[in-house]
């Protein structure tokens, strides 16, 4: 592979992440392809189905437990630096559906890393994951049956990171990540204290336990993969299993959504009439004049409108087969999608505002924010 290919390919949990390629990913870091095993999972949701999960690592034995009734857990998180988004409201949803298929559930607001990679202080964003905590209950998680909690007030975690700070080098810091200010190297410890969490004598010890997470963040899974090797004869540790969904498209046609570029994301709180907006304003894969739409049809594979439907808002595989099939053939054309696209979204989030506002006083109590 030459140099140039090298670097188009680059996974950074805090800053850019380029993917020209998904399948070279399986070369390079050698994540396993998804699909082979989409056959063996009793229920798949919407994601796994539709190839948006596209890697894993050990998801196997995973299956194995849901399958068989077995123990795991999952483990996820937010970080708490602003409302919910189209890329918080994915891994919210796949750890509601691990849930759902029985796995020992954790949610964790990473107020650390928010503040040694946004400087959010901690008191700030204790309120701001208020709002999140509740938009995730209102989405379905059920926190009877889930363990929440903030990374800066979990001395199990701490303590993990701490006793796994003996065995990382600066120079395998630099290789994984790249050089960073030792605070991100902290937070990174940090989550890996999170990911083995599930596995601490406390919850019932070693466990498997998959992470279902964006691309961008496998580097926090291998350096967490290698320290629950480290340590596996003092813990036992099961090397955790994840799961790699991609990252969906800007509005704009930039590769990922990102907080840099304000239209290139909406937030599930933003007012109806900006997303309208921006949803108006966002990149497709139509044509210049409708004639030429109605006679070549558009593109889906490049258009963010489709992508947002495909991902998000159309719940039936049957509907988004038939959105493909109607911009491909000419059928429908980019103004008539838009103004659909910006209905469902409405209507999907005046829908969950309702729910969410009952679910404050539950966040609160569970991050004892007042
Ligand atoms: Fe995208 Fe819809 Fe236009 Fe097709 S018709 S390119 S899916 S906006």
């Amino acid at each position: 592979m030459s140099k140039n290919e090298k670097e188009k390919t680059r996974l950074d949990p805090w800053g850019i992440t380029e993917i020209q390629d998904y399948e070279r990913l399986y070369r390079e870091f050698g994540i396993k392809p998804f699909k082979p095993l989409l056959q063996e999972i009793p229920e798949p949701n919407m994601f796994m189905r539709r190839g948006i999960i596209f890697g894993h690592r050990d998801f196997e034995r995973i299956v194995e437990a849901i399958k068989n009734n077995g123990e795991f857990a999952v483990l996820s998180g937010i970080k708490p630096t602003g409302e919910f988004h189209l890329g918080t409201l994915m891994t919210a949803r796949e750890i509601i559906y691990f849930q759902k298929q029985g796995a020992k559930t954790f949610y964790c607001v990473a107020d650390v890393e928010a503040y040694e990679d946004n400087n959010i202080p901690l008191e700030k964003s204790g309120k701001i994951a208020v709002g999140n905590i509740a938009d995730v209950l209102a989405l379905g998680l059920d926190p009877k049956k889930a363990y929440i909690y903030r990374q800066s007030k979990e001395m199990r975690v701490r303590d993990f990171a701490l006793i796994f700070a003996r065995k990382v080098t600066l120079a395998t810091m630099k290789a994984i990540y790249g050089e960073r200010n030792i605070g991100l190297y902290v937070s990174a410890l940090i989550q890996a204290g999170d990911i083995l969490l599930p596995q601490h004598e406390d919850f019932g010890g070693p466990k498997p336990t998959v992470v279902p997470v964006g691309i961008d963040q496998d580097p926090h899974l291998r350096f967490t993969r290698d320290l629950a090797q480290k340590f596996r004869g003092k813990y036992g540790f099961v090397l955790p299993s994840s799961t790699y969904h991609k990252l969906i498209k800007g509005l704009d046609g930039s590769p990922k959504m990102s907080k840099r570029n304000p239209m290139s994301y909406f937030t599930l709180h933003e007012p109806p009439e900006m997303i309208a907006k921006k949803i108006s304003n966002a990149f497709t894969g139509g044509r210049p004049t409708v004639k030429e739409q109605r006679e070549l049809g558009g593109i889906p594979e490049i258009c963010s409108v489709y992508a947002i439907n495909m991902f998000h808002f159309m719940e039936n595989d049957e509907e988004v087969i038939k959105l493909y099939n109607d911009c491909k053939s000419g059928n429908i054309i980019c103004g008539e999608c838009k103004q659909r696209t910006i209905e469902i979204v409405l209507r999907f989030i005046r829908n969950l505002e309702e729910k969410r506002k009952k679910f404050i006083d539950k966040a609160r109590e569970i991050l004892q924010v007042e």
